[in-house]
């Protein structure tokens, strides 16, 4: 009756409705490019609230003694009790402010946030493997298949991804926001300037477009990251003496 899905649609709006990390990794997204949200959605928030007093509203409707919570906790209580509800004059209002309020949620979630995709499931299900591809909200920490309902790390499936994606190429935005995603910050600046000291190859396409090997961007990253601390080991080496 919508109960079931309080869980998924609240971790979805909530990860919206704060998410600060704005255009951040996004590695096999749908868009690819940062987008001009603002840091904290309060359109995300203000529906994840009206789901929040709608769910404990319903649950001190019952003469039982419900638990306080958040909308997971309050609607799993409520799943617990559906004999109850249904006996309750306001069994069908609820139903129908409920599926209302999670739809709202979803709208919000979708107007905030990105989606992006993770690769196939591969989780084992009934001797075969689940086949569906994996999504989350952008900035979510965990993902969980619709199909089979298995959860993941985001970032150990973002990174996996990657791991498959060395020798792909991309233009410069996508490489350095990849890069980011395993942890490696490298300035536009400093890319731009290896691109133009010949450091890193450009591919250039018959429209004019130009495309970076993600892993030869990391390469020379790391030399130039060993450069840096073997000058400044020599500093201060030259600073005792
Ligand atoms: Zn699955």
């Amino acid at each position: 009756m919508g109960l079931k899905q309080v869980p998924d649609v609240w971790v979805d709006v909530q990860v919206s409705g704060t998410r600060m990390d704005v255009g951040a990794p996004s590695v096999g997204s749908s868009g690819g490019h940062a987008s001009s949200t603002p840091p904290a959605n309060l359109d995300a928030l203000d529906k994840a609230q009206t789901l929040r007093v709608k769910l404990s509203g319903w649950a001190s409707l019952l003469p039982q003694l419900h638990p306080f919570g958040e909308p997971p906790v309050i609607a799993a209580w409520l799943l617990t009790q559906i004999p109850d509800i249904r006996k309750q004059p306001w069994a069908g209002d609820l139903l129908q402010e409920l599926q209302e309020s999670l739809q709202e949620c979803r709208l919000a979630t979708d107007r905030a946030a990105e989606r992006i995709t993770l690769g196939q499931c591969w989780n084992d299900i009934d001797g075969g493997r689940c086949e569906a591809t994996v999504t989350a909200v952008n900035g979510a920490r965990v993902a969980r298949c619709k199909e089979c309902g298995a959860t993941s790390d985001v970032r150990t499936r973002q990174q996996w991804l990657l791991s498959e994606a060395w020798e792909a190429a991309a233009p410069l935005p996508v490489i350095l926001r990849a890069l980011r995603i395993v942890g490696t910050e490298v300035k536009p600046k400093d890319a731009e300037n290896w691109v133009s000291r010949g450091k890193v190859i450009a591919c250039i396409h018959e429209d004019g477009g130009k495309t970076y090997q993600l892993n030869a961007m990391r390469r020379v990253h790391e030399q130039m990251q060993a450069k840096r601390e073997r000058r400044v080991t020599r500093e201060k080496l030259s600073s005792i003496a």
